[in-house]
């Protein structure tokens, strides 16, 4: 007789994992107990060595599909002679980096259950077992047991209770357990919020979305606004409800079928769309799909997913058609989550509001993603996601806290080789984004028993992020900038260690010099780095004002290239033109840029694209939405000189695109040569700083790789000059991936013994 305890660390709570260690106990005839503790799950058991033996190695090699095991560890102890197997409450230690399970979308037995008239579930819409269900936005604080989510309420209902307690159960200590009996139910409210007596107010909000109504959804990780997806009317009046001028809403749609008959689907879009974690993909829109104009406009891209809570489910189903599923908020604000909170800020927005009482803990928008070339690509890593664990190459000494960027933010704790990041929490310039950003980094304190002893931030002095940090904690804040930490970021995704050739490619970044670097070519590793290339610095007429007004960009582009701008009349906008071209002149608020973001908007506006956009990028976007239905073999002139670091000379560049526009050159064709051409340019820089530093490894980093055209080719054209490529494929590239980068700078400094400041 024999008895060991096992430690075990990983995501192991509140993925089934002590009712299968029950099971194999039960198979193996040991007895003992397992227990969840604040960071890891024990188990103890006795027996036959042999069984021992057994059960280790089943426990390891077949763990429930929810479940990643990262350590396991055991000791013998005396035996004690325990009669049977027990699953004990959990208890808090405060050692250890605790993993929480993200939320998971019904499976494929839920769903049996689901549409089954026999089942005592029976289209109830909160049904959820060991292997599906809320979790990461229910959970109030760790341990993960009912008590501590906002489950906590609803009393389990007798035949519940048998189901929890009974080890061959599928919802064997399933924590969120629920039938029509014991758990939470739906309810109706008017646009105003006040409740609706109903009998069933599924159908209620069924008939009002056929009607042409906007009908607010209470959902896992927030309220969505929906409306039937082919109905343009109601689609331009919820785009004017909510004040989103032209960012592209999501779908939701019934079944892969039916995605079939909207946007071309490959393989693995099809898997990610499955996948338990039920992401926002990005799918290319077929020309014929019955959708409402006004659902992307100028997007080639329509972003899917599937149901992924049984609510969805059975509204999909009677529904029958796809429907707009957006983030329940105005533009820029937070997604609502709480109840009061919600029904104050739809009001005006929804005319229905479909909700229930099961509260969310933390609010978690949707995540996004896309295929690039045969490859993962995330836009932005949210619900099903976060807070799963990544793996860092190097070992934060210290409990590590960095605090990503401003937009798109998202933060990250370390602690040894484990870095879990945050939800998507969005633009920190929004006083209610700020605010969700500060009470988050608590709750997750709380969550995972994590104090912070080192903080990791951008360079930007008026980042709130960096303000977080300095005001805080100013002794023990690191500063990073911001392309190094884009750069280290994929390198931690892909456990880089050696020195790179890392592109940098964004909007903009806060430079050392204080310009705004965004067109950056560095070499280094996770300590240091060297700015080995840029692109030619030219002013940002109005700062913030050019990132809404790309003209302002062409603008500046022309002037710096010597080309007379009076020609572009139409492109330039005509009011305001000699102001901004005496801001240039005067280099009054005009900071200089190397930025390629930049450089995008200002041949988009040249292009005739657009005079204002509503969101960065978006001139970007739809550039390449143009670009790509053509083909070309021209590539416009760049020069490079000899310096250190080496300036990229776009004004060649901007000549020639002005030549084309003088000629009548399509736009298309233009959008097409630009994005070759900086293909030729990266491949170009690599290859000379290749031949300087023997270095063969390019990481590719930053908003700009959004761009699948651009970053399919990049790739295809470095790969066949032979160097090793590397682009992100866990976390996004753009400034949502950033925390990841800015945690690995953090651990080799700590690794060096160094102290921040
Ligand atoms: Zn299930
Ligand atoms: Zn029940
Ligand atoms: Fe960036």
């Amino acid at each position: 007789m024999e008895r060991r305890a096992i430690l075990i660390r990983g995501v192991v709570q509140g993925v089934g994992f002590r009712p299968f260690v029950h099971r194999l106990a039960s198979r193996f005839d040991l007895r003992g107990f397992v227990r969840n503790q604040t960071s890891d799950v024990l188990i103890e058991v006795e027996g036959e060595g042999r069984s021992l033996d057994g059960f280790l190695a089943e426990l390891t090699s077949g763990p429930p599909p929810l479940a990643q095991i990262d350590e396991v560890r055991w000791v013998s102890r005396l035996p004690r002679g325990d009669l049977d197997f027990a699953i004990e409450m959990s208890t808090s230690d405060a050692s250890g980096l605790i993993f929480h399970s993200p939320d998971i979308s019904t499976c494929d037995d839920c769903l049996a259950e689901l549409f089954d008239p026999s089942d005592r579930r029976y289209r109830y819409p909160f049904l959820n077992c060991t292997n599906c269900g809320p979790r990461f936005t229910i959970i109030r604080s760790a341990p993960y047991d009912r008590e501590r989510t906002t489950m906590a309420s609803f009393a389990l209902c007798a035949a519940c209770q048998a189901e929890y307690r009974d080890p061959s159960n599928r919802r064997f200590h399933a924590e969120p357990v629920a039938c029509p009996v014991c758990g939470p139910r739906l309810r109706i409210l008017d646009g105003q919020g006040r409740a609706i007596d109903s009998e069933d107010p599924l159908a209620n909000a069924v008939e009002a979305l056929r009607q042409g109504k906007v009908v607010a959804i209470k959902g896992l990780g927030g309220y969505h606004l929906a409306c039937l997806a082919g109905d343009e009317r109601v689609v331009a009046e919820l785009r004017r409800r909510k004040h989103r001028d032209e960012k592209p809403f999501a779908l939701m749609v019934r079944d892969l079928g039916e995605v079939r008959r909207i946007a071309a689907l490959s393989p693995i879009e099809e898997e990610l769309l499955r996948s338990r974690r039920r992401p926002i993909v990005l799918l290319r829109r077929l020309a014929n799909a019955d959708l409402a104009s006004s659902i992307a406009p100028g997007n080639r891209a329509v972003g899917v997913m599937l149901p992924y809570t049984p609510l969805h489910h059975l509204l999909l189903d009677s529904l029958g058609s796809a429907v707009v599923m957006t983030s329940g908020n105005r533009s820029d604000e937070p997604i609502a989550h709480d109840d009061l909170d919600a029904t104050k800020r739809l009001a005006g927005i929804a005319d229905v509001i479909l909700a229930h009482d099961r509260p969310i803990h933390i609010r978690c928008d949707d995540s996004v993603t896309r295929v690039v070339a045969g490859v993962e690509m995330p836009v932005r890593r949210s619900r099903g996601y976060a807070p799963l664990p990544l793996n860092l190459p190097l070992a934060c000494r210290r409990p590590t806290l960095a605090l990503g960027a401003q937009v798109k933010s998202t933060f990250a704790l370390g602690r040894e080789r484990c870095a879990i990041l945050s939800h998507h929490i969005g633009d920190l310039d929004h006083y209610e984004n700020h605010r969700a950003y500060v009470e988050a980094i608590a709750h997750y304190g709380r969550l995972f028993s994590f104090r912070p002893e080192f903080l990791a931030h951008d360079l930007h002095p008026d980042y709130m992020s960096t303000r977080y940090a300095t005001e805080q904690h100013a002794s023990k804040a690191l500063g990073v900038q911001h392309h190094h930490a884009h750069i280290a970021s994929c390198m931690a995704e892909h456990g880089l260690i050696e020195p790179v050739i890392g592109v940098a490619f964004d909007g903009t970044g806060y430079g050392t010099d204080g310009a705004l670097w965004g067109g950056e070519f560095l070499i280094g590793d996770y300590r240091a780095y060297r700015r080995a290339a840029h692109l030619r610095y030219v002013p940002v007429p109005g700062g913030e004002r050019a990132i809404h007004e790309p003209w302002r960009m062409a603008l500046a582009h022309l002037v710096d290239a010597g080309v007379e701008p009076a020609q572009f009349r139409e492109q330039l906008c005509p009011v305001a033109r000699a102001a901004v071209l005496r801001q240039i002149e005067r280099q009054f608020s005009s900071p200089p840029t190397s930025s390629v973001g930049r450089l995008f908007d200002a041949v988009a506006a040249l292009a005739g694209l657009r005079h204002r956009v509503t969101f960065e990028g978006q001139a970007a976007i739809e550039l390449e939405a143009m670009a790509s239905d053509v083909s070309t073999d021209v590539i416009y002139p760049f020069e490079i000189d000899s310096g250190s670091p080496l300036v990229i000379d776009t004004r060649p560049l901007m000549v020639q695109v002005a030549e084309d526009l003088g000629r009548d050159c399509a736009p298309a064709i233009i959008a097409r040569r630009f994005h070759s051409t900086l293909v030729e340019m990266i491949a170009c820089v690599c290859s000379r700083l290749a031949d300087e530093s023997g270095l063969r490894t390019v990481v590719l980093s930053g908003g700009v790789f959004l761009n699948a055209l651009l970053t399919h080719e990049t790739v295809a054209r470095l790969t066949r000059e032979r160097f090793r490529v590397f682009r992100h494929q866990r976390v996004p590239t753009n400034d949502g991936g950033l925390c990841l980068g800015q945690l690995a700078v953090a651990a080799a400094w700590q690794e060096r013994g160094l102290d921040p400041g």
